[in-house]
C-alpha cells in the first residue's frame, strides 16, 4: 500500500509538472496570425514616435548620420565599442576602395562589473585607461605620436538623445548599467574629459548607437542595406527613413534627404505580445520594471532568467528536485549561454544538461526525463524570443514599404508587387552564436512574409560592426563636418 500510495504521489508530481510545461507553452504561443499583429503594432508605434516626442514607447531617436559610407573611406581611424559584458577597442585601416578594410585590429576587455554601478568617472577612466594603452602601443612614428589629435569613432550602446552626430546625452541606462550620475549628461563630454584627465589627445567625431554602427558596416558592404538590428545583451534596430516622414522635427532637412533613426525598440510594446507571469515577474525584479519590455522577451541578458523562473516553479509545485535547490532562487545564475547549450545538447542522454544541473545549479542526478522537459522550456523561451524578434523586423520593412505588402503599387496582389533586394544587418551573440535562435528567427521571417517575399529579404551578419562602422562614421565626420540638421 505504501509503495502504491508514492506511485500515485509521484504520478500526480508529475502531471503538475506537465502542467506548468503546458501553461507556459500556451503562454509563448507565437503564431503567425498574432506574429503579424505585433508586426503591425511595431509599424504603427513607429509611425507614432515619429510624429511627436513621446507619442510611443518607441523613442525612434535621431542620431544625425544622414549618408551611410559608401567603400570610398580612406585612411586609420579608432573606434570604441561600448554597451554590453565587453567594450572593444578598434583601428581600422581603410582602403579608399571597393569597401576595402586593410587592416584591423579589435581588442575585447571585460568591463569590470563593479563599473557598471559606479561612477561616470570611474567608468570612463577605465575605458580612456583602456583605449590609451591600446593607441601606445602602435607606437613609434610622428604621424603615430600621442600628440596629434585623432578622431574616434564611439559606439555607445544605450538610448542617447542626439545633440549633433558626435554628440548626446543619456536618457536612461538598460542591460542592468546603473551609474546615476550619468543620467542627462553629455556621453562625449564624459569621455573626452577622462582622456584629457589620461593625457591621450583625441577626439570623438562621431558618436552612434551599435544599431548605427552595424548598419554603417552594412552599408560599407552592401547598398541594399536599410537596416540594422542587434539581438545580444540587449536588443534595438535601426533603420533609415525619409526626413518628411519624421514628423516630430519639421523641417529637418539633410543633403541625403534621409535621416538614420535609432528606433530602441527594446522598449516596444504592444497587448499583442505573448506575456507570461515568468515576464512579470522577472520585470518587478529587475532595476528597470516597466522599461523595455520588448528586449526583456528577446535579449541575451533576460532568456536564461526566464528559463530559471520556469524551472524554480515546476520544483516548487512539485518537487521534482527534492527541497527547492537554492541556487534556483539565484537571479541570473543561468546565462543565455547556457540555456543555449542545454537546447544544443544532442546527446541522448543529455550530457550537456546534466552537467550544466550538477556544476551551476548544485543539482546533481536529475532524472533524463526531467532533463528531456528542461531542454523543451528553453526551446519554448528561444523560440518565442527569436519569432518576436523577426516580427519586429517585419514591422520595420511594412513601415518602410519594403514587406511586399502592397503598399508601394497600391492593391495589386501579393506575387504582383515589385520587390527590391532589402538587406537587414544583424549582429548580436544571440544571432550570430546559436544555431536554434538564427533557425528559429528565418523559420518566422519565411511564415510571415511567405515564399513570394521572403527571398527578397537578406539578413547579413557583420562582424564586429557596431565597432568598425562607428570609425566609418568618424571618417565622413571628421573636422570638416557640417552638422547642418537641429
Ligand atoms: C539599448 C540600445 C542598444 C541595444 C543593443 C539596448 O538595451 O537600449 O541602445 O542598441 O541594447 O545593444
Ligand atoms: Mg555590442
Amino acid at each position: 500500500a505504501v509503495v502504491v500510495g508514492r506511485r500515485v504521489r509521484s504520478r500526480r508530481k508529475w502531471r503538475r509538472v506537465v502542467g506548468v510545461l503546458a501553461e507556459l507553452e500556451e503562454g509563448c504561443e507565437t503564431t503567425v496570425g498574432r506574429l503579424r499583429q505585433v508586426v503591425d503594432a511595431m509599424a504603427v508605434e513607429m509611425h507614432a514616435g515619429l510624429a511627436s516626442e513621446g507619442g510611443s514607447k518607441l523613442k525612434m531617436l535621431l542620431t544625425f548620420v544622414d549618408g551611410l559610407p559608401n567603400g570610398c573611406e580612406k585612411g586609420t581611424y579608432y573606434a570604441l565599442d561600448l554597451g554590453g559584458t565587453n567594450f572593444r577597442v578598434l583601428r581600422v585601416q581603410l582602403g579608399g576602395q571597393r569597401s576595402s578594410i586593410l587592416e584591423k585590429e579589435v581588442e575585447r576587455i571585460p568591463i569590470p562589473q563593479h563599473l557598471t554601478s559606479s561612477t561616470s568617472e570611474n567608468l570612463f577612466d577605465f575605458i580612456a585607461s583602456s583605449l590609451k594603452e591600446f593607441v601606445e602601443r602602435e607606437g613609434g612614428g610622428s604621424e603615430n605620436s600621442l600628440n596629434s589629435r585623432r578622431e574616434l569613432g564611439f559606439t555607445f550602446s544605450f538610448p542617447v538623445k542626439q545633440t549633433s552626430v558626435s554628440s548626446g546625452i543619456l536618457i536612461k541606462w538598460t542591460k542592468g548599467f546603473c551609474i546615476q550620475d550619468m543620467v542627462g549628461r553629455d556621453v562625449t563630454e564624459c569621455l573626452e574629459q577622462a582622456m584629457t584627465r589620461k593625457g591621450l589627445n583625441m577626439q570623438v567625431a562621431a558618436l552612434v548607437n551599435d544599431t548605427v554602427g552595424t548598419l554603417a558596416l552594412g552599408h560599407y558592404h552592401d547598398p541594399d542595406t536599410v537596416a540594422a538590428v542587434i539581438i545580444g545583451t540587449g536588443t534595438n534596430a535601426c533603420y533609415l527613413e525619409r526626413t518628411d516622414a519624421i514628423i516630430k522635427c519639421q523641417g529637418l532637412l539633410t543633403t541625403s534627404g534621409g535621416m538614420v533613426v535609432n528606433m530602441e525598440w527594446g522598449n516596444f510594446w504592444s497587448s499583442h505580445l505573448p506575456r507570461t507571469s515568468y515576464d512579470i515577474d522577472l520585470d518587478a525584479d529587475s532595476p528597470n520594471p516597466n522599461d523595455q519590455g520588448f528586449e526583456k522577451m528577446i535579449s541575451g541578458m533576460y532568456l536564461g532568467d526566464i528559463v530559471r523562473r520556469v524551472i524554480l516553479r515546476m520544483s516548487q509545485e512539485a518537487d521534482i528536485f527534492g527541497t527547492v535547490p537554492s541556487r534556483l532562487s539565484m537571479p541570473f545564475i543561468l546565462s543565455s549561454y547556457l540555456i543555449a547549450a542545454m537546447l544544443e545538447d544532442d546527446s541522448p542522454e543529455l550530457k550537456e544538461v546534466a552537467r550544466i544541473f550538477k556544476d551551476i545549479l548544485e543539482i546533481p542526478d536529475v532524472p533524463l526525463k526531467v532533463r528531456k522537459l528542461v531542454v523543451k522550456v528553453c526551446d519554448v523561451v528561444i523560440r518565442r524570443a527569436a519569432r518576436l524578434a523577426a516580427a519586429g523586423i517585419v514591422g520595420i520593412l511594412k513601415k518602410i514599404g519594403r514587406d511586399g505588402s502592397g503598399g508601394i503599387t497600391g492593391g495589386r496582389s501579393r506575387s504582383d508587387v515589385k520587390m527590391r533586394r532589402t538587406v537587414v544587418a544583424i549582429e548580436g551573440g544571440l544571432y550570430t552564436s546559436y544555431t536554434m535562435f538564427r533557425e528559429y528567427l528565418h523559420e518566422a521571417l519565411n511564415e510571415i512574409l511567405g515564399e513570394d517575399i521572403a527571398p527578397y529579404v537578406i539578413l547579413k551578419d557583420t562582424q564586429d560592426g557596431s565597432g568598425i562602422g562607428a570609425a566609418l562614421l568618424a571618417v565622413a565626420h571628421s573636422s570638416n563636418s557640417v552638422d547642418s540638421v537641429q
